[in-house]
């Protein structure tokens, strides 16, 4: 009897402890909800967190000092292909990466860069993305990545001028530069200062790109402080084009205009190359799931937590809550079929039918995606089965009909 007192004695606290945990937790819910919004209110008036005069672009005449990385020949064949590992790789290691890419590909020669130049703006890059779950300096490897896989692969080298190769490369580097971790329709919705700067056109593209030219207009991070004005103007002009070209709201548009180039499609051509530059970036930027499942999976992981941020903030504000970022609505194999099967392939087809070498190398793994991610649909909607039957045993007190 007296052990059975002392064990109801000690239920008891353990509950009441399990009650104070809850309680704590609460507490510092509400405290994170109002530090987070007294800090918003004193940096920017609006809603919006806003960095206007925190690009951080100071003078930096030191040579970087990221330790140098001496890559692997293993690792540079690997660096070619979209199985390479992108989870693997420190900041430290994907700066040396992408500094390798501009060597190799000729551009510290074509454009006449001072390499201590590249090594600053390398940094300064990585400085200007911040610490997402999605849109931080690994997405933007992983992009750049992709878009020097595929200029091999499809032989880019070969066909098109280094210039356009400097673009490519370039506004893959820069194109999620400063990203807030919500999109376009919260800025447009939230009214925050990015959308009124840029009257609700592609705020965050256009923001991404001005933030790229800040940090080209330091003396010490212009990789192309070293070419004439007339060609600067026309890089310029171009990354301008595909990074703005990055907002999925165009997908549609500019997909059909490069399918109606495509039968007759001619490298010597600027406007058909216009197009082509267009689609590689926009399949470089959405390529995850070109990507082995092991290296692809935890992308849509954190694509989902900056979705449930945006949806949480957004609910909280009380603005439009977008349905596929709910987290009452959306599952992993929810977001991707959709993703895979209207978006992706369709894309990829088309570019297909340019570079026919890459049916085997990165459209067979989107089908195989699409696969991996029906089988993990009906496991889901099994044990949604296995659960609504539980739960109407329960409700009808446990009597089977
Ligand atoms: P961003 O330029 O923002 O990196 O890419 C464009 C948008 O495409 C992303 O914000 C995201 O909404 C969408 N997206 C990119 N990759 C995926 C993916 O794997 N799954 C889904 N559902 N959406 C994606
Ligand atoms: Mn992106």
């Amino acid at each position: 009897m007296e052990r059975l007192t002392m064990l109801e004695r000690r239920m008891e606290l353990e509950g009441m402890k399990v009650i104070e945990i809850d309680k704590c937790k609460n507490d510092l819910k509400k405290l994170r909800d109002e530090v987070e919004k007294k800090t918003n209110r004193l940096n920017c008036p609006c809603k919006y967190f806003c960095t206007e005069g925190m690009i951080k672009v100071n003078p930096r005449r030191d040579v970087p000092t990221y330790p140098k990385y001496t890559l692997s020949s293993e690792t540079i064949e690997a660096l070619k292909k979209p199985t390479f590992d992108v989870w693997h790789w420190e900041y430290n290691e994907m700066l040396s990466c992408l500094e390798f890419m501009y060597h190799d590909l000729g551009l510290v020669r074509e454009f006449n860069m001072n390499p201590i130049t590249l090594k600053r703006w390398l940094l300064s890059i990585q400085e200007n993305y911040r610490t997402n779950p999605f849109h931080n300096f690994r997405h933007c490897f992983c992009v750049t990545q992709m878009m020097y896989g595929m200029i091999h692969l499809c032989n880019l080298q070969g066909q098109v001028t280094p210039t356009v190769l400097g673009i490519l490369m370039t506004s893959a580097v820069c194109h999620d530069l400063d990203h807030p971790g919500y999109n376009n329709t919260y800025q447009i919705n939230a009214h925050t200062e990015l959308a009124i700067r840029y009257n609700d056109l592609s705020p965050l593209e256009n923001h991404h790109c001005a933030v790229a030219f800040q940090i080209l207009a330091q003396p010490e991070s212009n990789i192309f402080s070293n070419i004439s004005p007339e060609l600067f103007r026309e890089i310029r002009q171009s990354i301008i084009g595909l990074i703005l070209a990055t907002d999925m709201a165009r997908h549609g548009d500019i997909l059909e205009s490069f399918k109606e180039v495509i039968p007759n499609f001619n490298f010597g051509e600027e406007e058909h190359i216009k197009t082509l530059q267009m689609v590689l970036i926009k399949c470089c930027d959405i390529s995850n799931e070109v990507r082995p499942t092991k290296v692809a999976e935890p992308w849509v992981d954190c694509l989902l937590e900056e979705y449930f941020m945006q949806s949480d903030r957004e609910k909280s504000e009380g603005l439009p809550v977008t349905p596929f970022m709910d987290r009452d609505k959306v599952t992993k194999p929810k977001a991707q079929i959709g993703f895979i099967k209207f978006v992706l392939i369709p894309m990829f087809e088309i570019v297909m039918k340019l570079f026919p070498q890459i049916e085997e190398i990165m459209v067979q793994p989107l089908r195989d995606a699409m696969d991996h991610y029906e089988e993990l649909m009906q496991m889901e909607d099994a044990m949604a089965e296995v659960q609504k039957g539980k739960t109407e045993m329960m409700s009808s007190g446990g009597k089977l009909k």
